[in-house]
């Protein structure tokens, strides 16, 4: 990119993020946890392409957790400890059309719908390689902070304690799963890798990073380090597209057409291979726990830098 390129692609995503923030909360229905409520006008955007440029507007120092934005690299990690065909047998690509924490499963492969939703990231913990939890755990931070560029990437035990404590539902999909044999390890172990991944923190422009690391093959386009294995990149972006948005993914292919991952904290991060990594915060969830003005931002980016994967070029 010119210098000039990158200034104006500034002012753009400026000029966005001001007008998005006028928008204000009507569509919001919720916000994990509900005491996010008071972080509401939080807003971040932030990008970050593959020739290393970063762009960091709004509220980008802010940390939040990755929540459901982390079962794209625990499938990453599962995928490469595993391998293609291994991985399928366990955890399949369709898009379930369900919410993320539904108690449903592809009965006739006996296997979760995907990897995206909560009952296939937890078979994703549980063939993640490492001899204990917390080996499996040090390994995905690991990469986790080759992704995102920053070495002191951690889990917020906070975070994780209160989730743990009330984990009722992710509890009883793991057990369901355990007692069909989809699932092989502990349940109190699998849900503990899941949940702190989910509580890995991170500001926007580390999220924009992270997906830039994707886009650009696996290797992080600012550090020149290797994330995952590059053979798997097309399978974590390919279900990214098909299932990254929860019960929402067929709405947001058509209207925004790019490959991302949503989380409750109200994080989305977009991976656009060879170009960018993107990224919102924004707390405010819509119905199907996606946040509600990261989903206008990036309906908007897609329109205005025409980045639907199958717009007329
Ligand atoms: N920790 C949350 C859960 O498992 C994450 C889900 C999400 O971001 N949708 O319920």
């Amino acid at each position: 990119l010119t210098e000039q390129e990158k200034r104006r692609a500034r002012e753009q995503l400026e000029q966005l993020l001001e007008r998005q923030a006028r928008l204000g909360h009507s569509d919001v229905v919720t916000y994990y946890p509900p005491e996010a409520i008071a972080q509401r006008d939080l807003f971040a955007l932030a990008g970050t392409h593959v020739d290393g440029t970063q762009w960091a507007v709004g509220d980008c120092d802010h940390r939040f957790p990755l929540q459901s934005i982390s079962k794209v690299f625990t499938y990453a990690l599962a995928l490469e400890d595993n391998g293609r065909e291994a991985t399928l047998t366990r955890v399949g690509v369709e898009p379930s059309g369900d919410p993320f924490n539904a108690l449903e499963f592809d009965e006739t492969n006996r296997r979760p719908h995907n990897p995206m939703v909560n009952a296939g990231a937890l078979v994703a913990a549980d063939i993640l390689g490492g001899a204990d939890v917390d080996e499996k755990v040090a390994r995905l931070l690991e990469r986790m902070r080759i992704y995102a560029g920053n070495p002191e990437l951690e889990v917020d035990q906070e975070l994780l304690d209160a989730m743990l404590a009330d984990a009722d539902r992710n509890l009883g999909i793991s057990y369901y799963m355990r007692s069909l044999g989809m699932l092989v390890g502990e349940v109190e172990d699998i849900l503990r890798v899941y949940l702190s991944a989910c509580s890995v923190h991170v500001t926007a422009a580390e999220l924009s990073e992270m997906g830039a690391t994707l886009a650009n093959g696996g290797e992080n386009p600012r550090t020149g380090e290797r994330a995952m294995a590059r053979t798997y990149v097309r399978d974590v972006i390919g279900v990214m597209f098909t299932c990254g948005m929860y019960d929402a993914a067929g709405q947001w292919a058509n209207d925004v057409g790019i490959p991302a991952k949503s989380g409750v904290s109200g994080g989305i991060m977009a991976a656009i291979p060879n170009q960018v990594g993107l990224s919102v915060f924004s707390p405010g969830l819509d119905q199907h726990g996606n946040s509600v003005r990261g989903i206008n931002v990036f309906r908007e980016l897609s329109d205005r830098f025409g980045l639907h994967i199958f717009a007329d070029p």
